[in-house]
């Protein structure tokens, strides 16, 4: 394929079953360098399970999961490998529910972050990330996330919308290629959104971003390609002026 130097993750075939159900049925996909991928459909299509698949806090039943352009064959099957393997290998998540310390400020919040993507093995050797990389990490995803100002203030002080930014925040600060998003808007209001949706549209800069969303204004609005799943299945993608208009699609959600 001409553009498998931009994949930046691949999912081929992925399946789950939970039991008697199957929760992600034969999805395939591509997540490119520099483009957010949506992924919509009604709720229990299975979003939040390809999600877990693919961050490998879920082992899928079947399929491959790959990173691409890592090495000179050009991708890296990352299926087996467990969920602080691929965030150090680059693959960042957000998750639907949030995991903010309430208690801690904002700063402590995003600096913990950034502190354990830093711990790995080789400390054992030295010092491999030093405190000046973690406070420079810190600012750097605090000020993309919009969030200098409140740097100080204590998470659960901060508004609903401002805790998502700030979730966002603590995944930059582990420098990842790849962000995985569920359901960022989920719960806002319209000037929150607002703001979360632009620091969504920052984000593909230089990385690509899967996104799960159930906000259309603010999925087309951002999604360079789109996948539509229903019932764990993959109903229609490509770009999104093309699967908005497609039959399968309309009576998934309309029912006409
Ligand atoms: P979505 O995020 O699109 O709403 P999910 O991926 O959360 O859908 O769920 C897809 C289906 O899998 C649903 O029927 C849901 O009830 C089921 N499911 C999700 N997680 C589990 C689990 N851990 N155990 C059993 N069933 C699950
Ligand atoms: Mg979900």
């Amino acid at each position: 394929m001409a553009d498998n130097a931009q994949v930046a993750l691949r999912a081929v075939g992925l399946r789950k079953h939970f039991g008697g159900l199957t929760a992600v049925s034969d999805v395939s996909l591509d997540v490119h360098t520099g483009e957010i991928h949506a992924v919509i459909g009604p709720n229990g299509a299975g979003k939040s399970t390809l999600i877990n698949l693919l961050s490998g806090d879920l082992s899928p039943s079947a399929g491959e999961i790959m990173l691409g352009g890592q090495n000179s064959s050009g991708f890296d099957d990352i299926t087996r490998l467990a969920p602080d393997r691929r965030a150090r290998a680059g693959l960042g998540r957000s998750y639907q529910k949030t995991t903010i310390f309430p208690q801690f400020s904002a700063q402590e919040n995003v600096r913990l972050a950034a502190q354990a993507h830093a711990a790995s093995p080789l400390k054992m050797f030295g010092n491999v990330t030093s405190d000046a990389d973690v406070n420079r990490r810190t600012s750097e995803a605090l000020e993309q996330a919009g969030l200098l100002a409140r740097a100080q203030m204590i998470a659960t002080h901060l508004s609903h919308g401002e805790q998502r930014q700030l979730e966002i925040a603590m995944v930059l600060a582990t420098q990842p290629r790849i962000i995985l998003l569920d359901e960022p808007l989920a719960g806002m209001g319209q000037s929150e959104a607002r703001k979360v949706v632009d620091l969504i549209a920052s984000l593909k800069q230089g990385r690509a971003v899967l996104v799960v969303e159930h906000d259309m204004d603010a999925v087309f609005e951002l999604a360079d390609r789109l996948t539509v799943m229903a019932d764990g299945h993959v109903i229609a993608s490509g770009l999104p002026q093309d699967v908005r208009i497609d039959p399968a699609v309309r009576l998934a959600y309309l029912g006409v």
